[in-house]
């Protein structure tokens, strides 16, 4: 189902014309009310008039996590606080965290955003969704719950944590449509086949999201759930989820251009890469109110997908998130994103998915280790057995990766579980 299909399917001219003119309209709004982009634009020279294509967005200045720790708490926003109606905030694992806020016109435009990424995703009015997001300043379980909301869907509000009530009351309440983190789902997957409750659970449907996964992850989820895994992106910067989606296609993520024009530039320089080219994602948020943002730097790093959808949208989609340029990890000098190990890892024989990456320095040389679970802890009594089995994953690895990792199996259910955000690296140089 389309939930608006007068946008989701709008011709790419009318598309680019609408753009262009919120682009302007943004443009003129930010440099009228944020200091921060006034004196910006006014360094390079730049008047809103200035802004006559899609392409002239290049003259414009990036913003970044940065900009938003020297303006903490609320020295963005472009509204007076009486207007505030909501606030959020990131979880600050790599600093002060990132605060935003929201008007009611925003409020209502996420839940539309969201409600189109869920319907895309294959949720419908007649699902009951379970939101095992945590609730809280983090953007994710709210911003589900108000889109979900708006589709119709029947909203289950119950937060993430002691997983075998949420795997009880999954059956209960026959909950069809799952959101949580890729790592948080594949856990109570875990939870539930232990319970043996898996055959009393109705789930259809996983709209997962808030961190990355790889297509094998997909497929793991998929296959223990019995369900369609879709997923969706977003940051608390821009919004909350509610930037692009997954439709049930599965090939690449539909953007709400409407909202947000993005563009794909090189990390290191901030030149825009050729069109479908790899890059950091830079987002231009077109039609918010209170925290209005030029070019935000996402870190994220993935490519444009244009052209019309087997779906019928004729958005472009970004592709599957590689990485993001801050987890790239340099190993002897080379690049490796946890992603690429996890694409590794699962799906391999007598392995369980769970994983964990340690990178230390021994003298002058990087050393990573991948540690993971074995499926059948018999194996641990076998030396030949085990040698055979952490050879070939090494070897797998370097195939893909080019560097000798050391490869530690441990017994099962040993490594830690994530009910949010899961942790995988420790890097301890
Ligand atoms: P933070 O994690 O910085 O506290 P957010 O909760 O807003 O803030 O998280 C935003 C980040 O989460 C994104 O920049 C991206 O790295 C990651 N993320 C969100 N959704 C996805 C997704 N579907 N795939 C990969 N990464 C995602
Ligand atoms: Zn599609």
């Amino acid at each position: 189902m389309i939930f608006q299909p007068e946008i989701e399917t709008m011709g790419r001219e009318e598309m680019r014309a609408l753009q262009l003119q919120r682009l302007q309209q943004t443009v003129r709004y930010v440099y009228e009310r944020v200091p921060l982009y006034r004196e910006r634009l006014d360094a390079l020279k730049v008047r809103p008039e200035d802004i006559r294509s899609l392409d002239d967005v290049r003259r414009l200045p990036f913003t970044t996590k940065e900009d938003f720790r020297a303006n903490y708490p609320y020295g963005l926003f472009a509204v007076p606080m009486k207007d505030i109606v909501r606030i959020h905030a990131s979880s600050g694992t790599t600093g002060q965290p990132t605060v935003v806020g929201y008007t009611e016109q925003d409020i209502d435009m996420w839940a539309t955003c969201v409600a189109r990424l869920c319907a895309a995703g294959g949720a419908t009015r007649e699902d009951i969704a379970q939101i095992s997001f945590g609730y809280g300043l983090f953007t994710g379980a709210l911003g589900l719950h108000f889109g979900l909301a708006k589709l119709g869907a029947a909203v289950v509000p119950i937060s993430s944590g002691n997983t075998e009530r949420q795997i009880q009351l999954m059956a209960d309440f026959g909950s069809t449509v799952l959101v949580a983190t890729p790592s948080y789902a594949l856990y109570m997957a875990e939870v539930a086949e232990r319970m043996g409750m898996m055959d009393k659970i109705q789930l259809r449907v996983g709209l997962f999201g808030a961190e990355g996964s790889t297509e094998e992850m997909r497929a793991e989820l998929e296959r223990r759930w019995g369900i369609v895994a879709t997923e969706n992106y977003g940051m608390s910067e821009l919004i909350g989820p509610g930037v692009s989606g997954d439709c049930t296609e599965k090939c690449g993520m539909h953007i709400n251009e409407d909202y947000f024009y993005c563009e794909v530039v090189d990390p290191a320089t901030g030149e825009p890469v050729p069109e479908g080219e790899w890059g950091e994602l830079v987002v231009t948020p077109l039609m918010k109110q209170a925290l209005p943002l030029l070019r935000y730097r996402t870190h994220d790093i993935t490519r444009l997908l244009p052209g019309p959808c087997k779906c019928g949208r004729t958005t472009t989609r970004m592709q599957k998130i590689a990485g993001r340029t801050d987890d790239m990890l340099i190993i002897r000098g080379v690049n490796v994103f946890p992603s690429q190990i996890e694409g590794v890892l699962i799906g391999m024989e007598g392995i369980g998915p769970h994983y964990e990456i340690v990178v230390t320095k021994k003298g002058y040389m990087d050393q990573i280790e991948v540690k993971v679970e074995l499926v059948d802890a018999g194996l641990l009594n076998s030396y030949g057995e085990l040698e055979a089995l952490t050879r070939r994953i090494h070897d797998r690895l370097k195939v893909v990766l080019q560097i000798d990792a050391k490869v530690t199996l441990v017994s099962p259910n040993t490594l830690k579980r994530f009910e949010g955000k899961a942790k995988r690296v420790t890097d301890l140089r």
